[in-house]
């Protein structure tokens, strides 16, 4: 059994601790918000007070929080882990953030003696909840091996990507062809339905022929066909509009940085960015799917 710390118990970070739980480790969690903890203290996490209370004597600290701005202030504030954890515990960041701020975060990491790989996730909450998500890691190779033994029980698929910062740079290239992916599937679904095709019907071709998707299989965005999907759910987020306007804003500011034309990811970007300036920013980012039905059409 070994003695974790986590740090974001949020829609992801709250199912992946509870699966550390489940496999025999003890985990000691702390988030802002107290629902967050509560949600998760029913999945047998125990409630740290701070961040130093959640990182003391952990063999590893894994965080999962929004944005690369909230993984600075955790690992780098006064009262954040860097300050706090013993430079033997193994640091794990597996938050969708800017390549940047994962440079930044390896960087002081390492200046203070600490092993720190990225490791990000895709598989949603669905995939968080099930244990079946992939991660990928980056960092120096004996961190990425002790670290993956750690991740083991949340995971279906741990693959090394390279140095430090590859996760990263993995996880928003595969986000921004999954948000590709998931404007289509709302344009073919609304298509569909105005040619007078049953949802169901639709659903069931696509998802064995060449229109098929991961969005498609998980977060079909008309109610009643796929259970993991936030439709069936009046859009309660699963994956939030903001984040996935954070995500596929991270692929273009490294597209711009590369040279890089995303002529159609900036496209999608735009339709997240008009949810968002609509109120919708705390919804599901399927609810792009109004933005085709005219459900929502400014
Ligand atoms: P979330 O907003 O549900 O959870 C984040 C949690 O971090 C919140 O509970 C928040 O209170 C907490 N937090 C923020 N600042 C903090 C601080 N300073 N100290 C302690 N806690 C703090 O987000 P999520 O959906 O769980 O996503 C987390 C990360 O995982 C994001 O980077 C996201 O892009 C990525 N991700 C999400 C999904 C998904 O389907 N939701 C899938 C893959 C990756």
């Amino acid at each position: 059994m070994a003695q974790i710390g986590w740090i974001g118990l949020g829609n992801m970070g709250g199912s992946m601790s509870g699966n550390l739980v489940k496999a025999g480790h003890e985990v000691r969690g702390f988030d802002l918000n107290p629902d967050a903890v509560a949600a998760a203290e029913a999945l047998g996490v125990k409630r740290a007070s701070s961040i130093a209370d959640a990182v003391g004597g952990a063999d590893v600290v894994f965080t999962m929080l929004p944005k690369g701005e909230h993984a600075r202030a955790v690992y780098l504030g006064d009262d954040g882990v860097l300050a706090h954890a013993d430079t033997s515990t193994l640091l794990v960041d597996s938050s969708t953030i800017d390549i940047e701020s994962a440079g930044a975060l390896h960087a002081a990491a390492s200046e203070a003696g600490f092993r720190f790989v990225d490791a990000p996730v895709s598989g949603g909450m669905s995939g968080a909840k099930a244990a079946t998500l992939t991660f990928m890691v980056g960092g120096e190779e004996g961190a990425v091996k002790d670290a993956s033994a750690f991740i083991e029980p949340m995971a279906k698929n741990i693959i090394p990507t390279g140095g430090a910062t590859t996760g990263q740079a993995a996880k928003i290239c595969n986000n921004l062809m999954l948000f590709i992916n998931l404007a289509s599937t709302a344009e073919g679904a609304v298509l569909a339905d105005r040619l007078g095709l049953d949802k169901q019907v639709f659903w069931d071709i696509a998802s064995v022929s060449s229109g098929d998707s991961w969005a498609l299989r998980t977060w079909y965005p008309v109610p009643g066909v796929v259970d993991t999907a936030a439709s069936n759910n009046d859009f309660a987020p699963t994956f939030t509009t903001e984040l996935a306007n954070k995500d596929i804003g991270l692929a273009i500011s490294a597209a711009k940085d590369t040279g890089t034309p995303l002529e159609i990811g900036e496209h999608v970007q735009q339709l997240f960015q008009r949810l968002v300036d609509s109120g919708q920013g705390g919804k599901d980012c399927s609810m792009i799917i109004k933005l085709v039905d005219g459900s929502l059409s400014n």
